[in-house]
C-alpha cells in the first residue's frame, strides 16, 4: 500500500514544466514526467484505503492502488503490466485526461489527492523508453474480418483488442492521418504526435490495417466537419465485405451561432482552426492561411476546445485573447464538495495560465464588420436565476475582434452516415446502443456496433478507450459465440 505513513509525510508533487513565457514560443509538450524517485514518493502517498474510489472514478477502472504501490517499490515492469491490463493507451490519458480519479481519491477529502495521472504518465513513458511496449500479435487467426470506422481513441482501442484475439481488422479514416481528435483536435503542446505514431507502429505489427483518406458514406460531410478524403466506400459495401462493422466516428458536428454577421470572414468553428496548426507542426506545406497572429481573438465557449484555441492563439502571437462563457463563473473551491464525484469547479488549464481574458455570463448578439471582414462583436451581460439566463438591460458592449472561434461543443455525429447505415438514433442524434447486456454496443443495424463519442456524444479520451475496449469484447462474442477479452 505505498508507505503506511506516506500520506502524512509527503506532499503532492507537480510534474516539472516550462514557465508560460518560454513554452508559448513553441508547440512541443512542456510537461515532463516525474523522475523515478519522485514518482515513487507520489506512489507512497496512496493509502490503499480499502474501497478504491479512485478506480471507480476512472472510466477504464485502472487498478490505481496496485500501480501506486508498485511504483513506490520501483517495480516499473509490473506497474506497466498492471496499467496495460485496463488501458490500451496510458500515454494518451497520462497526458490529457482531466483525471476524475483524483477527484475521487480519499486524500482529496481534506488534502491534495495522490498525483495519479502523473504516476500513470511516468509508468508508461518509462515503459516505452525501456522497450517494454511490444507488439502482442495473436497466435491464431480467426478468419473473421472487422471494419472500424474512425481512428480516434475509441476506434484504436477497439481495433487493438480485436486484432489481439486474431480478427483481421481494417480501420477506415477520412483524415489523411490516423488518430481522430488525438491527432487533429488536441494540440501538439498537450500531446506530441510521435506519441500516437509509436503506438500505431505497434498496432500495425499486431496486424491492424489503416486506410486513411477514405470516407465511409455516400453523402459528403457538411459544413464544419473536416475531411481529407480522396475516396469513399459506401456503408452497404462495408457491411457486405466485413463480418462486423464498428462505428467509432466521433461526434463532429459543431454547434453553430446563427446570429447576424455569422457569414463575415473571420468567424470560424474551432475545428476549422485547430487542425491546421497540427498539420503545420507535422510539416505539411499546403495548409490554409488561417492565423491568430496580431489579431484580437475572441473564443466563444469555455471548455477544452476553447482552451486549446487560447493556447494556439497565444502561440500564433495574437494581439489579445478573450474567452467567453455563457454560464456563470463556477466556484473556485479548494476541496471537492461532492467527493467522490466530479465537481463543477473553476478549472484553469495550462493554456489559461499563458494569458487570456476570461469572461462568464456573457452572450454574443451580433458580429459586425467592414467589407465582409469581421471587426467586432456586440455582447450583452446575462443574469442567471433558477438556471435561466436573462439579459441585463443597458449592459450591451462592443468588443473588437478580427478572429472569432466558435468552441461551443458538438451537437451530434454525422447524421447522414448513421442514416445510410440504417442505425437508429437517440434523442440527441447519437447512434443508439446500450453498454450492458447481450446487445451491448450493438446498433439497430445488422452486425453494426457503435462506441465512443458517436454513441455517447462528445466526451473524453478515457471514455472513448473504455467504450472501444468493451465494444471489442461485444464484437468478439458476436463473431465467436464467446470472448476472453476483458469487459
Ligand atoms: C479540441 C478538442 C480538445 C480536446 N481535448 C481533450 C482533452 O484534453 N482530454 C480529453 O480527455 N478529451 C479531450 N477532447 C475530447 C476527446 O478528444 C474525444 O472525446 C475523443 O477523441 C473521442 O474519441 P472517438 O474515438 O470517439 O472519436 P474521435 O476522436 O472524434 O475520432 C473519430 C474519427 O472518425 C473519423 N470519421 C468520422 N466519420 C467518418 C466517416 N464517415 N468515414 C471515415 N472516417 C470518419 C473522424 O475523421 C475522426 O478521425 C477534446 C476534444 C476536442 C474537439
Ligand atoms: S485514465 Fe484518467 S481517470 Fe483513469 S487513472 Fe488515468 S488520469 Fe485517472
Amino acid at each position: 500500500m505505498g508507505k503506511i505513513t506516506g500520506f502524512m509525510e509527503y506532499e503532492r508533487l507537480e510534474e516539472p514544466h516550462e514557465p508560460a513565457e518560454a513554452r508559448k514560443k513553441h508547440y512541443r509538450e512542456f510537461y515532463l514526467r516525474l523522475d523515478d524517485p519522485s514518482a515513487g514518493v507520489q506512489g507512497a502517498r496512496c493509502m490503499d484505503c480499502g474501497i478504491p474510489f479512485c478506480m471507480q472514478g476512472c472510466p477504464v477502472n485502472n487498478i490505481i492502488p496496485d500501480f501506486n504501490d508498485l511504483v513506490y517499490r520501483q517495480d516499473w515492469k509490473a506497474a506497466i503490466d498492471t496499467l496495460h491490463s485496463t488501458n490500451n493507451f496510458p500515454e494518451f490519458t497520462g497526458r490529457v485526461c482531466p483525471a476524475p480519479c483524483e477527484e475521487a481519491c480519499v486524500l482529496r477529502i481534506n488534502e491534495d489527492p495522490v498525483g495519479i495521472k502523473s504516476i500513470e504518465h511516468a509508468i508508461v513513458d518509462k515503459a516505452w523508453e525501456e522497450g517494454w511496449v511490444r507488439a502482442q500479435a495473436a497466435a491464431l487467426k480467426t478468419g473473421k474480418s472487422v471494419a472500424v470506422v474512425g481512428s480516434g481513441p475509441a476506434g484504436l482501442a477497439c481495433a487493438q483488442q480485436l486484432a489481439r484475439v486474431g480478427h483481421e481488422v481494417t480501420v477506415f479514416e477520412k483524415s489523411d492521418r490516423v488518430g481522430g481528435l488525438l491527432r487533429y483536435g488536441i494540440p501538439d503542446f498537450k500531446l506530441e504526435k510521435g506519441v500516437i505514431d509509436r503506438r500505431l507502429e505497434q498496432m500495425r505489427a499486431e496486424g491492424v490495417r489503416f486506410r486513411t483518406g477514405v470516407f465511409v458514406g455516400v453523402s459528403a460531410p457538411g459544413r464544419g466537419v473536416g475531411s481529407d478524403a480522396k475516396s469513399s466506400i459506401s456503408p452497404d459495401e462495408l457491411q457486405a465485405k466485413f463480418d462486423a462493422v464498428v462505428l467509432a466516428a466521433g461526434s463532429e458536428q459543431p454547434r453553430d451561432l446563427p446570429i447576424p454577421g455569422r457569414e463575415l470572414a473571420g468567424v470560424h468553428f474551432a475545428m476549422e482552426f485547430l487542425p491546421l496548426q497540427n498539420k503545420r507542426v507535422a510539416g505539411d506545406q499546403e495548409v490554409k492561411d488561417l492565423w491568430a497572429t496580431d489579431k484580437h481573438v475572441v473564443i466563444i465557449g469555455g471548455g477544452d476546445t476553447g482552451s486549446d484555441c487560447v493556447g494556439t492563439s497565444n502561440r500564433h502571437g495574437a494581439r489579445s485573447v478573450t474567452q467567453f462563457e455563457l454560464l456563470p463563473m463556477p466556484p473556485d473551491v479548494e476541496r471537492n464538495p461532492v467527493w467522490p464525484y466530479w465537481p463543477t469547479r473553476l478549472r484553469t488549464s495550462s493554456s489559461h495560465e499563458e494569458g487570456v481574458n476570461r469572461d462568464w455570463s456573457i452572450a454574443t448578439k451580433e458580429f459586425t464588420g467592414d467589407n465582409g471582414a469581421l471587426k467586432a462583436l456586440k455582447t450583452v451581460r446575462l443574469e442567471w436565476k433558477d438556471g435561466k439566463p436573462s439579459e441585463v438591460p443597458g449592459s450591451e458592449t462592443v468588443i473588437p475582434a478580427e478572429l472569432v472561434l466558435l468552441a461551443m461543443g458538438f451537437v451530434s455525429p454525422l447524421q447522414s452516415m448513421l442514416d445510410e447505415f440504417g442505425v437508429q438514433k437517440d434523442a440527441r442524434g447519437n447512434a443508439s446502443a446500450t453498454t450492458d447486456g447481450e446487445d451491448a454496443y450493438a446498433t439497430s443495424a445488422a452486425k453494426v456496433f457503435a462506441a465512443g463519442d458517436v454513441r455517447r456524444g462528445q466526451s473524453l479520451v478515457v471514455w472513448a478507450i473504455r467504450e472501444g475496449r468493451q465494444c471489442a469484447r461485444a464484437v468478439d462474442e458476436f463473431l465467436m459465440g464467446f470472448s476472453e477479452l476483458p469487459r
